[in-house]
């Protein structure tokens, strides 16, 4: 029969990859509880309307790359392309927004119709960290400090930099938008199809485009910074005094809009030339409308989302296999007790494996192969005086143990 092959811009994670892959999620578990946060699971569908409300229909993504579908009761559903509407939408239904703030980290799934390249996948994975429910620029700083800790502790955060920019509040971003469309309206002819669409109902948009003929315009594009609204400038100023001082390096970049409608003053990047076009491995900002559109009260946030694919790729190191023991009996006749042998040293936290193929010697390769770094070897004889022989795989060197001393003696010789 023919291979049924995988969905274009679907990949597996096995061996290294899937290491590299758990290892990204593993410590942005590990980083983000320290700042108080727990892991929301929200289902990997939602009803369409969580994110068309929310994402705006002019972002690229509701406008070109939902995974939409109908249910067979016919119920318009969506697979989630980012984490953040569901977690609005979870805060709505499960009633929380009695008790706020909430801190809610989050990873899984998400799907995207989008052009397959290196870093960039139909199904893709993200860790993300929403703080509901705080208005002042310090939390702000606080979960971009979160964001770059876990960089930090991934070793990746040489090659990245912050990029850093507000879109002020509303009333700033009305002016600022009325004077965006008066400028890019000059030069109508030359906008991509794509901004044309964009430029009447949402031209901080345009600024998004990667299109180099929209590009070219943006140089002489109206500032925000001319626009903005003394309280907006204020949030502006908190913010980055905020970052210095915890620390934190960033550089202006006024370009930043990020993909999605919701954001309102700070938004922000965390970029790296080492992906090629790929170059965002997380990005965020605040958002203040977002909670009202799932039917609840306003709810001012922040938050941020980064892709583990993308930071997977950036490890300079591979987390190793882990160190295991391999188990071997000489033949089926000492089953009973290999058997209790790798159970006792499981229930102890040893990691333990038996290879049920080959003779001994076959068993043996396959344990260097491995990279075990223990052999336990079990015959006729040792089974009957209740020992076994401990070989250790890199120094070849071999010595009896008594079944009953062999956690300790493997727990003594591994720490080494
Ligand atoms: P890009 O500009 O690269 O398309 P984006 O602005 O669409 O990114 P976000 O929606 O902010 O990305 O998602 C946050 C992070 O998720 C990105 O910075 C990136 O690391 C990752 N990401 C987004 N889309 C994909 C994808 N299709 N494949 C792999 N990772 C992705
Ligand atoms: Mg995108």
């Amino acid at each position: 029969m023919s291979v049924v092959k995988p969905v274009r811009g679907t990949h597996d994670l096995i061996g290294e990859e899937s290491r590299r892959h758990q290892h990204v999620i593993e410590v942005a578990k590990r980083v983000t509880s320290l700042y108080g946060f727990e892991e929301w699971i929200t289902p990997i569908f939602e009803d369409t309307r969580v994110f068309s409300r929310s994402l705006g229909d002019t972002s690229d993504i509701v406008s070109k790359e939902m995974y939409c579908f109908e249910d067979r009761g016919g119920d318009s559903l969506t697979l989630r392309p980012e984490g953040t509407a569901g977690i609005c939408r979870a805060l709505v239904t499960n009633g929380l927004t009695q008790s706020l703030p909430q801190k809610a980290f989050y990873v899984g799934p998400m799907f995207r119709y989008e052009r397959p390249q290196k870093g960039r996948y139909r199904q893709f994975h993200q860790i993300g960290a929403e703080l509901l429910g705080t208005s002042t620029p310090f939390a702000d700083a606080e979960i971009i400090a979160m964001g770059y800790h876990i960089l930090q502790e991934l070793g990746v955060v040489d090659d990245i930099t912050l990029e850093l920019n507000t879109l002020g509040d509303q009333a700033s971003r009305k002016a600022w938008r009325e004077a965006l469309i008066a400028y890019f309206k000059k030069f109508q002819s030359d906008l991509s199809e794509d901004s044309l669409k964009r430029l009447e109902k949402n031209p901080l948009r345009i600024l998004d485009s990667k299109d180099p003929k929209d590009r070219a315009l943006l140089q002489d594009a109206p500032a925000l910074s001319h626009h903005m609204t003394d309280k907006a400038k204020g949030f502006w100023d908190k913010l980055r005094k905020a970052l210095d001082q915890f620390k934190i390096p960033f550089t202006e970049n006024p370009y930043i809009v990020r993909g999605m409608d919701y954001y309102s003053h700070t938004v922000f990047e965390f970029v790296t030339t080492k992906l090629g076009a790929q170059g965002t491995v997380l990005g965020g900002g605040r958002y203040e409308g977002l909670v009202e559109e799932m039917g609840g009260p306003s709810v001012p946030s922040i938050g941020w989302a980064a892709g583990v694919e993308r930071l997977a790729l950036l490890l300079e190191q591979v987390p190793s296999k882990i160190k295991s023991v391999a188990v071997i009996p000489f033949s089926d006749d000492v089953h009973d007790m290999t058997f209790s042998v790798l159970q006792d040293l499981r229930r102890h936290g040893i990691y333990a494996e038996i290879a049920y193929k080959g003779n001994f010697r076959k068993q043996m390769d396959r344990a260097n192969k491995q990279e075990s770094v223990m052999a336990v070897l079990i015959g006729e004889n040792e089974a009957q005086k209740q020992v076994v022989q401990v070989k250790d795989l890199t120094s070849s060197e071999q010595s009896e143990v008594a079944v009953t001393d062999l956690v300790a003696h493997l727990k003594m010789k591994m720490a080494k």
